[in-house]
């Protein structure tokens, strides 16, 4: 399977050698160690990267107590609003410069090819960030119309102290998507990044700092998701949790929630997305965008299109296109500038892509295409496109997310039976119609149990639009105005005039 291993590229390689970056965590504007350690070990040859300081429940506490001082002395939320966009815009700015950095580090902690973490990933953190900032002096507040004796004010204000707990997938996007509109609205934040992936988090907050966020406005803590992140989820005084990751770590955090101060819990989980793809469609189109749907970022997706659903009809030759594409979407070395495909996060994440696709496919279905590890001789973590054709509904490859280059395809007779199988999981995030029947786009999009929808293409996006799920996809929105009201309270103020 070598013919996949690309070579790394030169600049790639010479940049990562004088690459520096934090390693502790970031308390009240000081870089701390301690008290413990976590090993970041790169998929790219299963060797450490470096050490990151490691929190605990107290190192959170003071995290927590930073961020709250930070918040109630006014140092950020009293600052007008057109200063701290001035400041988050200094912070896009920089990351924009620092872009390839950034970028690197994603391919050395997740693993993801260094060029799409540069374009892909690194221009929607910069935009995201920009975009929040140059929104916050924009928002007005209302005065409703209530009887002329009195008057009422509708006012935004900042929520408080903010916990964002985050994946390593899209280690800085998600990142971005919660710290940008938290620190627009005014709040304080404490970053927990996925224990795969704090580098990139690091210098990104680094970053913050030189661009002109005061001492303890964004504190980050490495730590473990079982220590860390649960110790974030039951702080008595964190006022907000958004969180993007698993349905079954979502779950905690509500619990988290109700076994404290009942803090508000925003949550953004997982998925199984399906491309369904009616015989009227641009074949060619749907095929090779269903393909990138799974494949892209080696299924490590949220929305990946990770369930195929076909026309009967058509079944043979959307197969033989989905199956000629993944072809060239082999892995490589995320080093190289023109890798297809880079590692899975890690040699242990992989083992459960694995063997979930083993059970699955003992369960129902047939392996048309990858299936086992590639590039072993690396010591890295590389897995191909994989293919499973004839799955069957209720099977666990049509309903459970494996977060892997896993494709599970499924067939349908009519438009009735494609909307009970695409909204037959406990999942609503995400999915896909290819028609180019005008009524049926329309009927079949509305009938979507889906927080997001797309007709004719897969995800498209912007930081206009809001994104997040509906059933166990979990609730609240990501991008878009919107994002903001998580971080707001709404705070009613009535004056009665008297006589004249
Ligand atoms: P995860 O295991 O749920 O972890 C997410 C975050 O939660 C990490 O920072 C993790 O820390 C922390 N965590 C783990 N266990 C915890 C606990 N008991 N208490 C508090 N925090 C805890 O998810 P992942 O494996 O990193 O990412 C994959 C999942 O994210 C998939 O299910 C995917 O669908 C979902 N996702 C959703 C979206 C969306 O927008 N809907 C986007 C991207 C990803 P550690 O890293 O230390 O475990
Ligand atoms: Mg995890």
């Amino acid at each position: 399977m070598s013919n996949t291993s690309y070579a790394p590229t030169p600049e790639w390689v010479a940049r990562r050698d004088r690459l520096a970056y934090p390693t502790g965590n970031l308390i009240a504007g000081r870089w701390e160690n301690g008290p413990d350690t976590l090993v970041v070990t790169s998929p790219i040859d299963g060797q450490p990267v470096t050490e990151v300081a490691a929190g605990d429940a107290a190192t959170i506490d003071r995290a927590v107590a930073a961020a709250r001082i930070a918040f109630e002395d006014g140092r950020w939320s009293g600052l007008p609003p057109s200063s701290r966009k001035e400041i988050l815009i200094r912070w896009a700015d920089l990351c924009h410069e620092r872009r390839e950095d950034l970028a690197l580090l994603h391919a050395l902690e997740m693993g993801k090819p260094a060029r799409e973490a540069r374009d892909v990933d690194m221009r929607a953190v910069v935009r995201t960030i920009r975009w929040f900032g140059e929104a916050i002096d924009k928002i007005l507040d209302e005065i409703p119309n209530v009887p002329s004796d009195v008057v009422a004010l509708i006012q935004r204000e900042p929520a408080g102290v903010v916990g964002a707990v985050v994946p390593w997938n899209f280690p800085l996007t998600m990142a971005a998507w919660k710290v940008a509109p938290a620190l627009a609205a005014g709040c304080t934040v404490v970053l927990k990044p996925a224990e795969q992936s704090p580098l990139s988090a690091l210098l990104l907050a680094e970053l913050g700092q030189q661009a002109g966020l005061p001492d303890g406005v964004l504190n980050v803590v490495n730590g473990l998701g079982h220590v860390a992140g649960r110790a974030l989820g039951e702080h008595p005084d964190v006022d907000v949790v958004t969180f993007t990751g698993s349905t079954a770590v979502g779950r905690k955090f509500l619990e988290y929630s109700a076994n404290s101060n009942i803090k508000r819990v925003w949550l953004e989980l997982g998925g199984k997305g399906a491309n369904v793809v009616f015989p009227d469609a641009d074949l060619d189109k749907a095929a090779s965008t269903a393909a990138w749907s799974i494949f892209y970022n080696a299924g490590q997706m949220c929305t990946a299109g990770s369930r195929l659903l076909v026309h009967e009809s058509i079944h043979d030759v959307i197969v033989e296109k989905v199956m000629a594409i993944a072809a060239g979407m082999q892995p490589a070395n995320p080093l190289a500038e023109d890798a297809p495909l880079g590692a899975v996060v890690s040699a242990q994440h992989m083992g459960n892509v694995h063997r979930m696709l083993e059970a699955g496919v003992k369960e129902s279905g047939e392996l048309i295409s990858g299936g086992e590890p590639v590039l072993t001789e690396t010591g890295g973590s590389y897995y191909p496109p994989t293919i499973v054709d004839g799955v069957r509904p209720d099977s666990l490859l049509a309903q459970e997310e494996l977060f892997g280059p896993v494709l599970a395809v499924t067939t349908f007779s009519d438009e009735d039976e494609a909307l009970t199988l695409a909204n037959g999981t406990p999942y609503g995030l995400a999915s896909a119609v290819w028609t180019n029947d005008l009524s049926r786009a329309h009927r079949f999009s509305r009938r979507l149990k889906m927080g997001v929808v797309w007709v004719n293409c897969y995800e498209e996006g912007d930081l206009t639009v809001p994104f997040g799920g509906v059933k166990q996809s979990g609730f609240g929105r990501d991008k878009s105005l919107h994002a903001l009201d998580k971080f707001f309270d709404i705070k009613t103020t009535w004056m009665e005039l008297g006589d004249k």
